[in-house]
């Protein structure tokens, strides 16, 4: 019944809302401070009910968005959070992101009705006025239905103002300008000891050249401001479950996250929220300093990337990629922790995969090359046999590594297990890289079957692309245009 209210409630802020969207002239300053108000929750529930409670508010920073774009219209995303004028009902400021928690809820175990609680963060600009704050998630049908519901009075005594902890080291790599019309990257370390904060600039310093060397980013370079933040940890790397490897850590980063063992995240957002906030920031990339192959990245929430393995920019740029732009992984093969990631019979919003319901009606139709076929062949049954043979040999080699590990091996034996392991991967994409250069198709933008989790039904739009398989090659012509697309909504 409660939820039925809700629905009621909602098709009236519709309404409102489209109204507002032809009106939407006021100016940030008449409606917001150059203030960030950070709303903390809890998350909570399994797939099928999900609860969310107030944590705490802060004001922190200035505001880093746009000032001008701030009713996010990119419908991207698992859920959306909203600010409505209290009084008038008006849309100020929206937007779209992803969580831990909604990957948690695609899970085996959630659908098992096991419950978890996630800490979660909206981040908008400090409103003038009392405003209404919604949550939103999205349904089967891609409609939103709101989940939350907390009025907002600004000068509420409750919202904190405490200053921030003395102990962070803070890096201006690459700062371009005022915030407001430049997408701001706070890169926050993890697994960094005081000792080490040095390797932390180089790191940073490192890292934000990949990033804006890289097209589209090259080409847009001055659109970024680059950031280091860290809190020296008590001890180096992270946590490595499966291998028996338990670290003192600030951010309290790992692997096995999902139980997946290269997927590598952290629940511990209240501690990245306040690294993060001696910056401003839109995005977070959250740099481990470890050497194994891993990382993540969920769409407007952060990215995590590890500094020193032979894939690390690699990683960086395609986690990157989800957590700023929502691109959807292109590779189908690899096992992940989800089940029916995208529901069957709905186009993904993401700007990279496509389920191709209509074969004259190509989401990318204006980029595709003149003359290719729809779906394009792309002799997918050789590749997927090659591919196949080397998740059975990497799965094998994980396993190799984690009983040597938690058996107490000597350091010698795992280290030749992790460089094999390493080699495998390495001369694995050789040979893939090979393959890709030969084949007839790699030039082309078509719709190639594969992608998304997906080995049927889903579609990407070249051969190969970063979000694909691994190495610093490009991104395809769909992911160059959506990444394109985000950066101009942090305009002004
Ligand atoms: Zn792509």
């Amino acid at each position: 019944m409660a939820r039925l209210n809700l629905r009621v409630l909602l098709l009236g802020l519709v309404v409102l809302n489209a109204a507002a969207s032809l009106s939407f002239a006021a100016s940030f300053e008449a409606d917001f401070h150059d203030e960030t108000l950070r709303i903390d929750y809890f998350h909570t529930g399994d797939a099928t009910e999900e609860i969310v409670s107030l944590d705490q508010m802060w004001r922190q920073g200035i505001w880093a968005g746009s000032r001008t774009r701030l009713v996010d219209d990119l419908d991207l995303g698992r859920y959306y959070a909203k600010a409505f004028d209290a009084d008038s009902g008006e849309l100020m400021w929206s937007r779209g992101f992803d969580s831990y928690y909604g990957e948690w809820k695609t899970t085996s175990k959630a659908a098992d009705g096991v419950r978890r609680t996630y800490h979660e963060s909206a981040l908008m600009p400090l409103p003038k006025r009392p405003v209404v704050f919604t949550l939103s998630v999205r349904e089967k049908d891609n409609s939103l239905a709101e989940i939350y519901r907390l009025a907002i009075d600004p000068a509420d005594w409750r919202i904190r103002r405490d200053a921030l902890a003395d102990d962070v080291i803070v890096v201006k790599s690459a700062v371009h300008g005022d915030s407001h019309p430049r997408v701001d990257i706070a890169i926050v370390g993890e697994g960094y000891t005081a000792a080490e904060a040095d390797k932390f600039r180089a790191d940073v310093d490192r890292f934000a050249a990949t990033m804006l060397n890289h097209d589209p980013y090259k080409s847009m370079a001055d659109r970024f401001n680059v950031w280091g933040v860290l809190k020296p940890s008590q001890e180096s790397g992270c946590d490595e479950p499966s291998r028996g490897v338990h670290r003192n850590t600030s951010l309290g980063c790992t692997f096995d996250s999902l139980d997946s063992e290269r997927y590598m995240l952290t629940e511990d957002n209240r501690a990245i929220r306040d690294v993060a906030a001696h910056v401003p920031y839109d995005v977070l990339y959250i740099m481990v300093n470890h050497e194994r192959y891993g990382g993540g990245g969920i769409y407007n929430l952060f990215c995590t990337f590890t500094s020193d393995n032979q894939w690390s920019e690699y990683v960086f740029l395609h986690e990157f990629g989800h957590s700023f732009a929502g691109l959807a992984d292109e590779y189908y093969s690899s096992s992940t922790a989800y089940n029916d990631f995208y529901p069957a019979g709905r186009e993904p919003n993401e700007r990279n995969i496509t389920a191709l319901s209509d074969p004259n009606q190509v989401k990318w139709a204006d980029l595709l090359t003149a003359g290719t076929n729809v779906p394009t062949d792309w002799v997918k049954a050789e590749y997927d046999r090659m591919d196949q043979e080397y998740q059975v040999e990497r799965g094998r080699t994980n396993e190799r590594i984690a009983s040597l590990m938690t058996s107490g091996a000597s350091e010698a034996e795992i280290e030749a297990a992790k460089v094999a392991g390493e080699e495998l991967s390495k001369s694995h994409q050789e040979v893939v890289d090979a393959w890709f250069a030969r084949n007839p198709t790699r030039e082309m933008v078509g719709v190639f079957e594969g992608a998304g989790y997906a080995s049927e039904g889903l579609y990407r739009s070249q051969l190969d692309c970063i979000m694909f398989t691994k190495g610093m090659k490009p991104f395809c012509a769909a992911c160059d245009r959506g990444i394109r697309e985000v950066v101009e909504r942090y305009g002004e």
